[in-house]
């Protein structure tokens, strides 16, 4: 059977995390092409609801292993691994993110498969699936094909848009793992964001980036009275994380996040390929830079040639003057 197993991470309030619904919404859409089911993998205690929830997605099934601790890698790959060996599943699908790099690889190396990771689109290809990742810094696509199976694919983040495509209602499958030894060796204390800072931008449908151009740490404060006139999250560069001007938790780029919002805004940003791996993929793109000939003027949607310091105040001044209004 060319069918799919998606895992569904969780934040144990009855939230799914948006990638792995992406990764549902996106299996769903292949299993269709390959003439097989997307089935979905969730731990931890999760009410029958899940079966109504997931199955708008896309998911024909939704496998529930309500007595493995989510959150942790190594028991997942057991649930995953047995689930696999049992219905014969030829793909599993990530949405991205560590947890689900960590339990992908684990899965390979248990199942002796082939795995892609970064991946930003799938595609089926003769009855197949063929993994597409970019490499050298994003500058090429490498198409990867599977030979035997299963083939793991972990996709990067935001890669798969999130469609409730489902007709109904997923069948909710109970099932019982014996963990492997080694699965029980660690214990999850607590769960929250492990960077210890308060930024989730990953979410954000409105981001605005800030770069060396700002010029100063104290500056960012002009990108965090956009971002909250408009409703939305602040981003960075490489350079002023490093410099020190803005945590990590907030870069975005090759070395960093990468994001898809609604709107990206680039304040003094040059757009350097590490910088627009990360971002590029946002609907709409407008960057404010007082250089014509800045890279980041020859993939944006709209630019604004000027001095930021004058521009983005005037900004936020013109979006709360309209938002009271
Ligand atoms: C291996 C590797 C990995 C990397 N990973 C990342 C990554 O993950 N993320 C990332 O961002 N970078 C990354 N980089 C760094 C990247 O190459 C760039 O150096 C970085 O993105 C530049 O940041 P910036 O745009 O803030 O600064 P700059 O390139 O210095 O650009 C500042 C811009 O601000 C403009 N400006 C200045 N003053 C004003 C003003 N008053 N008003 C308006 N505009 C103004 C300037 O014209 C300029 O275009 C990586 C580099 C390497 C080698």
């Amino acid at each position: 059977m060319s069918g799919i197993l998606v895992y569904a991470l969780h934040d144990g309030e009855g939230n799914f995390n948006k990638n792995s619904l992406g990764a549902i919404s996106e299996a769903a859409k292949l299993a269709g092409e390959l003439g097989g089911e997307a089935a979905a993998v969730v731990v931890g205690k999760v009410g029958d609801d899940v079966g109504g929830e997931l199955g708008r997605y896309g998911a024909a099934k939704v496998f529930r292993a309500a007595d493995v601790e989510e959150g942790l890698a190594q028991p997942i790959v057991d649930v995953m691994a047995k689930l696999i060996g049992e219905h014969g599943y030829s793909y599993a699908l990530f949405g991205g993110g560590l947890l689900g790099f960590e339990i992908g690889a684990g899965l390979t190396a248990r199942l002796a498969g082939g795995v892609t990771m970064e991946v930003t689109e799938v595609q089926a290809r003769e009855g197949k699936l063929v993994a597409l990742r970019p490499v050298l810094g994003d500058s090429a696509i490498a198409d990867v094909a599977y030979v035997g199976e299963p083939g793991i694919i972990i996709g990067r983040l935001n890669a798969f848009d999130i469609s409730e495509s489902g007709s109904g209602e997923a069948e909710v499958v109970d099932v019982d793992v014996e963990l492997s030894e080694w699965s029980t060796k660690a214990k999850m204390v607590t769960r929250g964001e492990a960077r210890g800072e308060d930024i989730n931008i990953e979410d954000a449908d409105i981001l605005v980036g800030g770069g060396r151009g700002l010029g100063e740490k104290d500056n960012f404060k002009l990108a965090e009275e956009l971002a909250e006139a408009m409703g939305g999250a602040v981003a960075a560069t490489r350079a002023v994380v490093d410099a020190g001007w803005y945590p990590y938790a907030a870069q975005i780029g090759q070395t960093g996040k990468t994001v898809a919002p609604k709107l990206y805004l680039a304040a003094g940003i040059s757009g350097a390929i590490q910088h627009k791996v990360g971002m590029q993929n946002s609907e709409n793109i407008l960057a404010i830079n007082k250089d014509p000939n800045a890279p980041i003027f020859e993939f944006c949607d709209l630019g604004v040639v000027g001095d930021l310091h004058k521009i983005v105040p005037k900004l936020t001044e013109a979006i709360r003057a309209k938002k009271s209004g």
